[in-house]
């Protein structure tokens, strides 16, 4: 599959599943936007990064997702506003998993930076870098869901509720993008892969038992293809999306 000339912004691309994203689309010729926290790990990153396409360059983001408010979602427009001439697509991928306990004994401080990262962020960054969105010809927004968005599970707490949250954002911005703009959005969720994230919700695991994020990559790229702008449905799973894309 040909990115070249495709601008893509992901974030939480310094570790896991939007790690892995960002160097594997980056080798099919897409401009890399990496988003993330830290910037020794975020330099990383971008020195993994394919730089071998005409005129294929990469931008380092360093911001902390939970401290986002709209001075700070401006000045993200502006910095990719003055590197690329189009945006064609947001991973929204951070995310935190905060602690695993009951709602009574949750603490509001991280109830709060659980929301802000996972919930709000996405929110801001969405409504705030759609204009750069709607000067590309394939647009895309793909949200990141997960298994317990659409059923409470005791001790997931504010990790559960913010998945829940981003599930109705997902389906208001496709309602409203959808009809009056190309932009096309998706919530994905990737079920169970081994990263950092996955092994702190569940120590007791054998991580190899788990597909890695490697094993994403053609799901993702599916909702970057022409065939994707068809598409009825928002909402996707591994098990399906993958069975969909191996037919290919
Ligand atoms: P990881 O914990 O491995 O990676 C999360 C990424 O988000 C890291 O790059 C992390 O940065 C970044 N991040 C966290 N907080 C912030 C912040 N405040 N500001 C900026 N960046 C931040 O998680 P996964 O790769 O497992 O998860 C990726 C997505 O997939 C998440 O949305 C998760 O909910 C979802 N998911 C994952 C599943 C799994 O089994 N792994 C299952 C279902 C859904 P840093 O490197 O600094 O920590």
């Amino acid at each position: 599959m040909d990115l070249s000339h495709r601008t893509i912004l992901i974030t939480g691309a310094t570790d896991g599943i939007g790690k892995v994203l960002a160097v594997e689309f980056s080798k099919l010729g897409s401009n890399i936007i990496l988003l993330g926290r830290d910037s020794s790990k975020l330099d990383k990153v971008y020195d993994e990064l394919d730089s071998s396409f005409t005129s294929q360059k990469h931008l380092i983001l360093q911001t902390d997702l939970g401290l986002l408010n709209n001075e700070s979602a401006h000045e993200i427009l502006n910095a990719i506003a003055q590197e690329f001439t189009s945006l064609d697509g947001i991973i929204h991928n951070a995310a935190i998993l905060g602690t695993m306990t009951t709602l009574e004994d949750y603490e509001l401080s991280r109830w709060d930076e659980v929301l802000n990262v996972n919930l709000r962020a996405p929110f801001l960054l969405t409504k705030t870098l759609k204009i750069m969105l709607e000067t590309s010809t394939l647009p895309r927004i793909i949200f990141t869901s997960s298994g317990v968005a659409n059923m409470g599970r005791a001790f997931w707490g504010a990790y559960s509720v913010s998945k829940f949250g981003l599930k109705g954002l997902a389906e208001i911005f496709a309602n409203e993008l959808e009809t009056t703009t190309s932009i096309k959005v998706f919530n994905f969720d990737p079920g169970a892969t081994q990263t950092k994230m996955r092994a702190s919700a569940r120590p007791a695991e054998d991580p190899t038992s788990l597909k890695t994020p490697s094993d994403l990559v053609n799901c993702y790229l599916w909702f970057f293809s022409e065939e994707s702008s068809d598409s009825k449905q928002n909402y996707f799973e591994y098990a399906e999306l993958s069975e969909k894309v191996a037919i290919k």
